[in-house]
């Protein structure tokens, strides 16, 4: 056992650590020199039967685990999209872990389910998303998505196949752009629809979905017996961050009565921008909307907000309430535990409680503001360069550019792209991550990370051109 005066005392040293490796986090290699196996190989391959000494754990995390990690938190991080934190927000962490609650219902903890409602209408105004609409913390947008799917489902079944089971003569279809993330074929296979049943619509030179053809896709579906279940629309893909025009979308989802679901998992931080709020127009009349703040809003991982248009189709799908779990009260409040597909939840509201407050909503707008000037900046650079090309708009932090040559072919310009992606990552100064859009390999440099600043975005491009491909490079 620990007594809680050697707690006291560990936990001042973390204190410290943890504002050491803050200060100091530029240091690292923004992803670690290891092969597969390397750490593996130095843990025991059995569990201790006695306890051990803190220190000799804690000095193992710095030993054996540091090097094994990635820092996502480094300035220099530039790939995927951010998983951000912030001092407020891993302060909060600390406060939750310590009181270990569990936060299924609104008697487990009044106080958790309470902020987690205002916090949501805190940050659905803040957003201009309508005022009507009720939030939910769920843990990523990918459970936040299949939630909605679900929901969809059942409210077309009139909770039939919650109940019965499919009767295989269902149909349904649901339908996105080419640049669909992932997690949405995910959440068809779990829903029972099935991925072949993700209609993939075909996108314009922005990439960003063409409604006519959405609109045909359906009309088509329909003649041919299968049953439109709900549109995903992308407020900021993965690989470009294209905007999807949700208003027409809305239109032609009111039109065929289906299920308007809006995943703005990354870009919806920028809602806190009035200059963005175009991209909104029209989202009152979509049925669902998930925005995580573990992305871009200093938050960390995990946090994902699902704002409902009417959360009653919601919570019929997934309420479910034994006898031990019934309590006096449920009429009154909101059980959380009904809004989403797992019991036990985490007290997620407290840490963005904690990072709206100490950042204002001035604060958070400056950030992202700073972050967009950052964006560019770097913009010019690339474009001012004669052998570099941007492939997509920007309307956001995200660039995706590769190293362009009039006489080499698109097929050896990914290999050239992809190597200097490698060479640069190696050197651990600085991370980017690649997509391919149109078949061409891009590079993606997102300047979203909490602490990055001019001096990141300039070392990385010195570095970038310094492993720049050169023409006798180009495979043969
Ligand atoms: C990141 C992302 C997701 C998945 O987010 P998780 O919270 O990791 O599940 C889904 N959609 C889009 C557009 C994303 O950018």
């Amino acid at each position: 056992m620990m007594d809680k005066e050697e707690f006291r005392k560990h936990a001042h040293l973390l204190v410290d650590w943890m504002a050491d490796y803050m200060e100091g986090k530029e240091e690292y290699p923004v992803t670690p020199n290891v092969q597969p196996g390397d750490i593996l190989n130095q843990l025991p391959t059995s569990a201790p039967e006695e306890g051990e000494d803190f220190d000799r754990i804690f000095g193992d995390f710095k030993d054996v685990i540091l090097p094994g990690m990635t820092h996502w938190q480094h300035p220099g991080f530039f790939g995927y999209f951010p998983a951000n934190n912030s001092e407020p927000s891993i302060l909060a962490e600390m406060l939750m872990s310590t009181l270990g609650a569990q936060c299924m219902s609104w008697l487990t903890s009044p106080a958790a389910t309470e902020l987690e409602e205002r916090v949501l209408e805190w940050l659905r105004d803040a957003k201009g998303i309508c005022s009507t609409w009720k939030g939910v913390i769920h843990d990523t947008a990918s459970t936040a998505t299949l939630s909605a799917i679900l929901a969809a489902r059942e409210r077309i079944t009139n909770y039939r196949i919650n109940q019965l089971g499919f009767k295989g003569d269902e149909n349904f279809r649901v339908y996105s752009s080419e640049h669909v993330h992932s997690s949405i074929d995910k959440a068809l296979r779990i829903a029972g629809i099935g991925q072949d049943n993700l209609v993939k619509i075909r996108v314009d030179d922005k990439y960003a979905l063409i409604p006519e053809f959405l609109d045909k896709a359906i009309q088509e579906d329909i003649a041919n017996g299968f049953t439109p279940l709900c549109v995903v629309s992308a407020l900021g893909t993965t690989s470009s961050t294209a905007i999807d025009p949700i208003n027409k979308i809305g239109d032609i989802c009111q039109k065929y009565n289906i299920w308007h679901h809006i995943d703005a998992a990354f870009a919806g931080a920028a809602l806190l921008l009035p200059e963005f709020r175009w991209m909104n127009e029209g989202h009152e009349k979509a049925d669902s909307y998930v925005f995580n703040p573990h992305k871009w809003m200093f938050t960390n991982f995990d946090c994902s907000v699902l704002f409902l248009k009417d959360p009653k189709y919601l919570i019929n799908t997934f309420s479910l309430t034994p006898e031990y779990l019934r309590t006096q009260l449920d009429e009154q409040v909101n059980n959380y535990r009904d809004w989403g597909i797992q019991l036990g939840r985490r007290f997620r509201a407290l840490k963005l409680w904690f990072v709206i407050r100490h950042y204002g909503l001035n604060g958070l707008r400056k950030k992202l503001r700073h972050h967009l000037e950052l964006t560019n900046k770097v913009l010019e650079w690339i474009k001012a360069h004669p052998s570099l090309e941007i492939l997509a708009p920007v309307p956001l932090n995200t660039i995706c550019f590769r190293f362009v040559n009039p006489n080499v072919s698109d097929e050896k310009l990914n290999l050239l792209n992809e190597k200097w992606l490698a060479e640069v990552n190696q050197t651990g100064l600085a991370f980017f991550t690649h997509t391919k859009l149109d078949g061409k390999f891009v590079i993606r440099w997102v300047i979203g990370q909490t602490d990055v600043e001019e001096s990141h975005i300039k070392n990385a491009w010195s570095l970038l051109l310094e492993k720049i491909p050169q023409l006798e490079d180009v495979p043969k």
